[in-house]
């Protein structure tokens, strides 16, 4: 039996993981996971392999455990799924950067888990900030909120809350000021977030633009790497104290493997985008949750990274969700997926 135990916590980063649940059209047949459904302290999933006669005429299974932060079973709701991570997205308003991922195959649940309306943890991160900066008007914060939400797709930046049409022609840069260690990206829509409700139609917006693009190139969501930019600028009027923070929301590009020898023309390119950049990402994370900080952190291998290089290590904290599909068609992607987050925990 393989047994990946939870390993100290290194640095600022930890993982989740969630399953979701069987869908009412789905037909397959769910895989043999067991997960701790409704203890609140679960941090262990075993999958059970397939069974297999031995020569001897026995039949076994093999099974792996993975351990993580968190694991959250089918059941659970994105409102208890929240709840873990809000102390996180408060400390965006403290002036820390903080990334928070969603990884894993398509139709694992990842968007459901981040941008969902009103539900998802984009609106929820949203709304909990803002009612925060209102209680903490009363010891003299004042803070800015702005949102932006980007593409990366092709190793090409995208801005979701702009114009459709101008996908993969428009060209955005990013710009790294080093000695204030701030990002800006050229180009880019920021929505003034001045009343809670706008992140919905922030989410409206990116979710029309987005199948507005996929008549074009086909399935775009689950090709590309959508991120969600929160940026807080606070200002205290009786101590004088500044706060900078950002909250990176990422729901990442379907991790699953496409056999490269079918793929032929855009389908390759895009499917080798999507593969150096999610290995680039578990490449940036495993150095750091190493604590190679002082070393070389290979940033500059993908765009998403390149992008995120101020709020991946330093003073900043990362969080990784991966989603799990509950049907036995999908084991092979599961136990992959449950690897790589291994690795970068
Ligand atoms: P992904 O973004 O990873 O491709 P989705 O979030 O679109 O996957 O999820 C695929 C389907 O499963 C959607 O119909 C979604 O509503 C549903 N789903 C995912 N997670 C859950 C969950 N925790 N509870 C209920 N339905 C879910
Ligand atoms: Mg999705």
């Amino acid at each position: 039996k393989l047994h990946n135990q939870v390993q100290e916590l290194k640095g600022n980063i930890r993982v989740f993981c969630r399953v979701r649940p069987v869908l009412g059209k789905e037909s397959d047949e769910a895989a043999k996971i067991s997960f701790p459904d409704t203890d609140k302290d679960s941090k262990e999933v075993t999958i059970q392999g397939p069974e297999q006669k031995t020569a001897l005429g026995k039949v076994t299974a093999t099974s792996n455990a993975f351990s993580f932060d968190r694991v959250f079973g089918p059941s659970s709701q994105n409102a208890e799924v929240f709840e873990e991570i809000s102390q996180l997205v408060q400390s965006a308003l403290d002036g820390y950067n903080v990334c928070i991922f969603c990884y894993g195959q398509t139709g694992s649940g990842k968007t459901h888990t981040m941008s969902t309306p009103i539900d998802g943890m984009i609106p929820r991160a949203v709304q909990q900030i803002y009612a925060t900066a209102k209680d903490l008007e009363e010891k003299g914060w004042k803070y800015t909120m702005e949102g932006s939400f980007v593409e990366v797709y092709n190793e090409n930046l995208n801005d979701l809350l702009g114009n459709a049409n101008e996908f993969d022609k428009k060209k955005h840069e990013i710009r790294h000021d080093m000695q204030k260690m701030k990002t800006t990206i050229t180009d880019i829509t920021t929505v003034l977030l001045d009343s809670p409700e706008k992140v919905e139609s922030i989410l409206e917006r990116a979710s029309t633009n987005r199948s507005v693009a996929a008549t074009k190139a086909n399935e775009r969501s689950s090709r590309s790497h959508s991120v969600f930019i929160l940026k807080l600028i606070g200002e205290n009027s009786i101590t004088g104290e500044r706060s900078e923070g950002t909250l990176n929301l990422v729901d990442l590009a379907g991790s699953e493997r496409l056999g490269h020898s079918q793929a032929t023309g855009e389908r390759l390119k895009e499917t080798q985008n999507i593969n150096k950049s999610l290995s680039c990402l578990g490449d940036v994370i495993g150095a750091l949750g190493q604590g190679k900080e002082g070393g070389h952190i290979p940033y500059r291998n993908s765009k998403l990274t390149y992008l995120l290089q101020f709020s991946l290590g330093g003073n900043s904290k990362t969080l990784m969700f991966v989603m799990i599909s509950p049907l036995q068609a999908h084991l092979g992607e599961t136990l992959t997926s449950l690897k790589f987050a291994t690795k970068v925990h």
